[in-house]
């Protein structure tokens, strides 16, 4: 048994292992078990959606070669372990790029699939399943079956979005981006409240990449203060990747380096960094993925983890129902360090359990300070769950089932589709108090 982890490092939980390096092994452990079976990317997200304690984990991260890539139309199909990092180290020179980018480049295509993922771009591409054209499935009985659009339809729906329940991705067929450059022109503006916010944000409709950065400290009139950041790929430039330095975290910091005493300094310090305002051509890697700059940054919450509140909600009450989620966090003094806000648009995913809708995005860390923060991040589940809002499993630890059926009514289509085999968690959490 190995002891196995997420990124929010909340628990490590014993599972059985197996590690396959060629399909033909990976479908074959993909099969009926004593225990439940789940297959586990790179394990980015943060709570137990890549979690099956005391089952069997198909850890799919050596299952990572691309099996056909067609520079002139940028349809690449890959084995379901390959990371976007890696990925991208082959098409960017090629001119092309991922048509969406998480804030990581450390996933899988699997699990960028399972969980639906959304980039900086939703307003005008949607999420990854978006641009899916085929997925190669392993199921229990044995079945190897391709899906898309056409072909399986359904399967193809519920496994998009389907947190890993319908059995093993072992490929994905993508259609790619393309770009020019491997540079970004990027605009970074102060705001000074939420309503600067979807004020700015409704001025850059036309920019494809938009997010802002959030000082929680901020309260009254002030909440939302921050920095809005928008990019469109440059028109010119040299298509080099990134370098892939990473700074390194060695230790768990001791109790956690993270928390309630230098978040004050550290937004205070991020407040006057003067440099950062205004436009600039930026390299890709820096823009869609600063926190891969720190290998590890998750140790610095130290031993006991921390959590993720991600919540989407609808744009009717999203200004409202911001301003309560941030008046919580500051009412419980529990800051978050990374606070990311950004607008959904309404391209919909062919996934059944897709988490964004039109409307906005909050993301907030957490550190773990036990039941303080649980009840923190039940208040606010129900702030959004009133707001007809949804929280996203990708990020979730501590959602109840009656949250998730709430937010996510067409659950039972994916349940029906899920594979007898295969159990995580995260859907056993959900479900089990289902009439
Ligand atoms: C710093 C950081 C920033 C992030 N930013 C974003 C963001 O901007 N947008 C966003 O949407 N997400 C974001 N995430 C979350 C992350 O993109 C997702 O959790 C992603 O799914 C992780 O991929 P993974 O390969 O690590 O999968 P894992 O976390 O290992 O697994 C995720 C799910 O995929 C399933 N799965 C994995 N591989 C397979 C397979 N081969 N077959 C079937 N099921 C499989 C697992 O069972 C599980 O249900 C971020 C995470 C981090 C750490």
């Amino acid at each position: 048994m190995l002891e196995v982890a997420s990124w929010g490092r909340l628990r490590s939980v014993p599972h059985e292992v197996t590690r396959p390096a060629f399909l033909d092994i990976a479908r074959a452990a993909v099969r009926p078990r004593e225990a439940p079976l789940l297959c586990y990317g790179k394990g980015r997200s943060y709570g137990d959606v890549c979690l099956n304690e005391n089952g069997h984990l198909i850890i799919t991260d050596m299952l990572d070669r691309i099996i056909a890539f067609d520079a002139e139309t940028g349809i690449v199909r890959a084995e379901a372990g390959l990371t976007l990092d890696r990925l991208l180290r082959v098409i960017v020179p090629q001119g092309w790029f991922a048509p969406v980018a998480p804030g990581t480049k450390f996933v899988t295509l699997g699990g960028a699939v399972a969980n639906d993922v959304h980039g900086k771009n939703h307003e005008h591409a949607g999420t990854f399943g978006t641009h899916v054209r085929a997925i190669g499935l392993a199921r229990s009985s044995g079945d190897v079956l391709t899906l898309s659009r056409e072909e399986n339809a359904e399967l193809f729906a519920a496994t998009i979005g389907g947190l890993g329940l319908t059995g093993a991705i072992l490929w994905v067929e993508l259609q790619l981006s393309p770009i020019r450059s491997a540079y970004v022109d990027t605009e970074t503006i102060a705001i000074g409240n939420l309503a600067a916010f979807f004020r700015l944000a409704e001025e850059s409709r036309e920019w494809p990449y938009t997010v802002a950065w959030i000082d929680c400290l901020a309260k009254g009139d002030g909440a939302g203060r921050g920095f809005f950041i928008r990019g469109r790929p440059a028109e010119k430039g040299t298509l080099d990747v990134h370098a892939g330095r990473q700074v390194g975290v060695p230790l768990d910091a001791p109790n956690g380096l993270l928390n309630a005493r230098t978040l004050g300094l550290f937004n205070a310090l991020y407040r006057r960094r003067p440099w950062v305002l205004g436009a600039r051509q930026m390299h890709y890697d820096p823009f869609f993925f600063p926190l891969d700059a720190v290998a590890d940054w998750n140790r610095l919450y130290g031993r006991r983890g921390f959590f993720q509140h991600q919540s989407a909600v609808p744009m009717r009450n999203a200004f409202e129902t911001l301003r309560k989620l941030l008046g919580l966090t500051a009412e419980f003094g529990e800051g978050s360090f990374l606070v990311v806000l950004k607008l959904f648009g309404d391209k919909s995913s062919p996934g059944v359990l897709s988490f964004p809708l039109p409307g906005a995005t909050l993301a907030l860390d957490f550190p773990n300070n036990g039941e303080g923060t649980r009840r923190l991040l039940d208040r606010m589940a129900d702030v959004v769950l009133a707001a007809g809002g949804r929280l996203y499993p990708a990020k979730d630890a501590t959602m109840s089932g009656q949250a998730f059926r709430a937010g996510y009514p067409a659950w039972r289509t994916v349940e029906a589709q899920r594979d007898p085999a295969i159990m995580s968690d995260f859907w056993r959490r959900v479900t089990a108090d289902a009439a």
